[in-house]
């Protein structure tokens, strides 16, 4: 993509409410984090209330990353897309290098000044990443959901890792002048992570897709997207959604189930819902029905289509899968996420896939 692009993009972001323009100006012009009039704002939103954030949780291809862009577009929201993964990819280690403005996370305006929160004096950005990537394979995969869940902050590597977090949430918070990030990572393990956070608020969103249609998404390549076979799609489908609603039964007051089937069929009322769970008025609501128009974002990775901008409609209906995905492959898949097929309404009136 030429500079023009990225340029308009750019433009059409910063021509948003003028409390997030202010600071995204100052991310641009090179203001560090310790920019005086940055470090005031931040102080102040700090010791006023708590900072939101809301994590969408979930196996991927859930529609976590329109959802998210959706919720970018509500003044005081910031949808961060990925977090978990900004050190692996701005290290050149990820799926992929690029922020959703288009630039490299390295050289993007907002990137930029955040990867330096919490790197030792004398280290490179690449010695930073291994010591974080090292700290999330540790503490916070799928895996330790439970543990993190049960016994919080209990060793020094994952004190450090909360630690990080805690700073590059609330400088996220004070550089885009918002009161509420949206985390798409889904990761359950830095998910879970959340609740121990300092000063910081999670809700939760725990985002299901038909395990059929996310296996014939994830048979198609997709720019920096691999392929996955059905079963090993599915086998993360369970882990993932198992662990998510461990996550959402910890926190019943400010957690929400929803299927991605029912977000399509009616996006405005499914925001709506999404704002109330956030204590947000209904009235910031972007949608018209089913279109928004969407502008450049500041995602770290997630699904290729963050770089959409423009007049976006959303679809009703995803059944694609149901003449694209082989026979063979559709059994495979209602085999090895029953019972969860059936519990999240996946199947029909008699029970079958
Ligand atoms: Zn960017």
């Amino acid at each position: 993509m030429g500079s023009g692009d990225r340029r308009d993009r750019e433009r059409i972001r910063l021509s948003g409410g003028l409390r997030r323009r202010r600071g995204l100006r100052a991310a641009r012009n090179g203001a560090g984090p310790h920019d005086p009039a940055i470090a005031r704002t931040g102080s102040r939103q700090m010791t006023n209330a708590p900072l939101k954030v809301l994590c969408i949780t979930g196996w991927c291809r859930n529609g976590s990353t329109i959802m998210g862009n959706i919720l970018n577009e509500i003044p005081d929201f910031f949808h961060v897309g990925e977090l978990h993964f900004l050190w692996k990819n701005a290290a050149g280690r990820g799926a992929n290098e690029s922020c959703g403005c288009g630039r490299k996370l390295v050289e993007c305006p907002f990137w930029s000044t955040i990867l330096p929160i919490g790197r030792p004096a004398g280290f490179s950005m690449q010695a930073h990443a291994d010591v974080v990537i090292r700290r999330q394979l540790g503490n916070v995969r799928t895996r330790h959901t439970w543990q993190v869940l049960g016994r919080g902050l209990h060793n020094e590597e994952i004190r450090a890792h909360a630690d990080l977090m805690t700073r590059v949430y609330r400088a996220i918070a004070e550089r885009s002048e918002s009161r509420v990030i949206v985390d798409t990572t889904k990761i359950p393990g830095e998910a879970a992570l959340l609740g121990y956070l300092d000063g910081i608020v999670p809700y939760y969103v725990h985002l299901v897709r038909d395990p059929r249609a996310v296996a014939q998404s994830w048979s198609r390549p997709k720019e920096y997207v691999y392929t996955m076979s059905p079963a090993k799609s599915t086998g993360y489908w369970s882990g993932f959604n198992l662990a998510s609603h461990a996550i959402t039964r910890r926190h019943p007051e400010r957690s929400m189930f929803l299927r991605y089937e029912d977000f399509i069929a009616d996006p405005a009322g499914t925001v709506d819902d999404l704002l109330r769970l956030c204590e947000t008025d209904p009235s910031a609501n972007p949608l018209t029905d089913r279109t928004i128009e969407l502008r450049a974002n500041h995602t770290v990775t997630g699904n290729p289509d963050r770089f959409n901008t423009g007049v976006t409609v959303i679809r009703p209906t995803d059944d694609t899968w149901r003449t694209a995905l082989p026979k063979s492959a559709r059994t495979t898949v209602a085999t090895l996420s029953w019972p969860l097929l059936r519990r999240y309404g996946y199947t029909d009136r008699n029970g079958r896939a």
